[in-house]
């Protein structure tokens, strides 16, 4: 068995992002989702807790923690408000990985100034036609002497309504893989589409993006040309991990609530939490949230050990954001109508909840995978 003691660090970062929730995050969760706007103001606070930069070296700028110490982060974050986590998150890993690990000097400018919160990423690899299958991909990048003209369509590129850069996967005409390209959002010909209205996560802006004819510089390619899936795969179960945490957060904030609902709401003369049918309800939630917690941390502490983690990651994505759906349900059917009113947060736990279904990968290609790792 893994031994899930936390150290004085990890500790000490639950308890800075459990205070800022309880005091910052969740008194604007509800408005944050009514609103349909990116919470700017959190956002920044966010990054002014070093939350941007958690896992990236101090030598480039971050705060360097391991992924265990993100993930407590992560999840406190996501049980204030999953929209505010989402967009945070998408911040910290996707937005910026690639400009950590290929940008050069001029790039790196972009990185650290967002690493502060002060300029704000997205990633662009869904397309109206290639969502799970990447591969088909039909932006291109046409290859000069000294530039390459980017056009395509992209969408739900999260935050794009209020990016500065884009991460854009795309081919160039002269490969048939993946390249990735670093796209500032104030060049000429990129367009962003108005903002998708969502079930959930409503406070995390989602748009449609147009890239038509965009000249880059030869240095915005990131990383080699056609190399773009084998420098995904470099974060790919950091990713998982870090959307299963995603899952965790919201989970847990069902939980609670339910927990205290189950012993203060009185029907019949007694607490509901007294009947059996309630209490296993509850003992339901627990089981599954417990064995989706450990199950996280233990991918998370594979990943800090830099052991082999893309099935566990893969598990750990699958399986805690079942696990999230099918505890949100539980929840709202103990609040019973009051998990059906517009004022109580269980309704939003519930439409919130569905996302992790569906970022990190879909359960059905995480289930293809998993299989595939074990060799069939
Ligand atoms: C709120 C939100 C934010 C997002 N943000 C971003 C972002 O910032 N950037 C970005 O690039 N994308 C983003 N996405 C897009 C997301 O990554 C895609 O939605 C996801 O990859 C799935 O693609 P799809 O929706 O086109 O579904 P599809 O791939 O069309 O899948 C439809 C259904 O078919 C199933 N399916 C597909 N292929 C197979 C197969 N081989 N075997 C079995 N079943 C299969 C799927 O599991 C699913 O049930 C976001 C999505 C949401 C909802």
């Amino acid at each position: 068995m893994m031994d899930f003691e936390l150290n004085d660090v990890q500790e000490l970062v639950r308890k800075t992002f459990r205070d800022f929730v309880e005091k910052e995050v969740k008194p604007q969760a509800q408005a944050i989702d009514e609103n349909k706007e990116f919470p700017m103001k959190l956002f920044k606070k966010v990054g002014d807790l070093g939350f941007f930069g958690m896992r990236y070296p101090k030598s480039a700028g971050g705060t360097e923690f391991d992924i265990l110490s993100y993930c407590l982060a992560v999840i406190e974050l996501a049980k204030g408000s999953l929209s505010l986590a989402v967009v945070c998150t998408m911040q910290s890993l996707m937005a910026t990985f690639f400009l950590y690990k290929y940008g050069d000097e001029e790039v790196r400018v972009f990185f650290n100034q967002a690493l502060k919160g002060e300029k704000i990423g997205g990633i662009c690899m869904t397309e109206p036609n290639a969502g799970s299958d990447l591969n088909s991909i039909r932006t291109k990048a046409k290859v000069f002497e000294d530039h390459f003209l980017l056009s395509g369509q992209k969408t739900w590129v999260t935050s794009a309504p209020v990016a500065d850069f884009f991460t854009v996967f795309a081919k160039t005409d002269n490969h048939e893989k993946l390249s990735i390209f670093f796209v500032p959002t104030h060049l000429e010909g990129v367009q962003i589409g108005k903002a998708i209205e969502k079930l959930g996560v409503r406070g995390s802006v989602t748009s449609e993006v147009a890239f038509d004819e965009v000249k880059l510089p030869k240095n915005y390619l990131l990383g080699k040309i056609g190399g773009g899936t084998d420098s995904l795969r470099e974060i790919l179960a950091e990713i998982r991990i870090m959307t299963a945490a995603l899952a965790i957060g919201v989970a847990t904030a069902a939980f609670e609530e339910a927990v205290e609902y189950a012993k203060t709401r009185v029907q019949f003369g007694r607490p509901i939490g007294k009947f059996q049918a309630v209490r296993l309800k509850v003992a339901d939630m627990a089981v599954q949230l417990e064995t989706a917690r450990h199950y996280v941390f233990y991918a998370a502490s594979l990943s800090d050990k830099d052991l082999p983690r893309q099935k566990e990651s893969m598990i750990a994505k699958l399986y805690a954001s079942e696990c999230a759906n099918s505890i949100c349900d539980i929840a709202s059917r103990i609040f019973a109508s009051y998990g059906y009113a517009m004022e109580y947060p269980i309704q939003r736990y519930l439409r919130d909840a569905r996302f992790t279904l569906i970022g990190g990968g879909t359960s059905e290609i995480l289930g293809i995978n998993i299989g595939r790792e074990l060799g069939l």
